[in-house]
């Protein structure tokens, strides 16, 4: 089963794709990890990547595209994936059409409260980095991290003013994958608020997956 996951930053996408592989058998592909994959290989490719994200820059979609195309010609793809950050935008999306047959796209959908309420109750250990949650997974003390004691705050990322910089670009750019795929007749709506038990259920039953 070749499968892409679709849906805004909070959704929890890449929680969901590594507990769906599971169900499934069929390896997790992101950005993320190709990118990485290449840099430790040192691949022509992974050296150009690596030197576009020393510069602070984000891998064009040409190279993007190029390193997904050999990643997806391995033998371990050949029954299927779910992919996960690819595509994110429509000329992507095209791309991939020419080189993979996708049979279904998996959109988690959450409204844009939710993702802020998800990503903007996140607090960070100064000192270990642990991570807690005001609604979620909050810390025994108020502010002050269960295993070492250090201070909370907020990072950059999880302000709110970041967080609506990242739902605008979800927006602007991956958001028209959605129509995009409906059209195509290959979309699946998932809803993403419930809890990732609940959401990893819905998916099972929205794909006819018994187990
Ligand atoms: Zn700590």
């Amino acid at each position: 089963m070749k499968l892409i996951f679709l849906g805004p930053p909070g959704a929890g996408k890449g929680t969901l794709a590594v507990r769906a592989v599971n169900v499934i058998g069929v390896p997790h592909i992101s950005t993320g990890n190709i990118f990485r994959a290449a840099i430790a290989e040192q691949s022509e490719l992974g050296r150009s990547v690596k030197a576009i994200l020393d510069a602070g820059k984000l891998v064009d979609d040409e190279t993007t595209i190029a390193l997904v195309r050999e990643r997806l010609a391995r033998d371990d793809a050949q029954k299927g994936y779910i992919l996960d950050g690819f595509p994110r935008t429509i000329p992507q999306a095209e791309a991939l059409a020419g080189f993979s047959a996708v049979d279904k796209v998996i959109n988690f959908d959450l409204s844009d409260t939710l993702v802020l309420e998800r990503l903007g109750g996140r607090r960070t250990c100064r000192k270990c980095g642990a991570n807690f949650h005001i609604l979620f997974g909050k810390p025994k003390q108020n502010g002050i991290c269960d295993s070492c004691g250090g201070e909370l705050y907020i990072r950059d990322d999880d302000r709110e003013e970041a967080i609506a910089k990242r739902l605008e670009v979800y927006r602007e750019q991956t958001a028209p994958l959605i129509d995009y795929y409906r059209k195509k007749g290959l979309l699946v709506n998932v809803d993403a608020g419930p809890s990732p038990d609940a959401v990893l259920e819905n998916f099972k039953t929205s794909l006819d997956i018994a187990g």
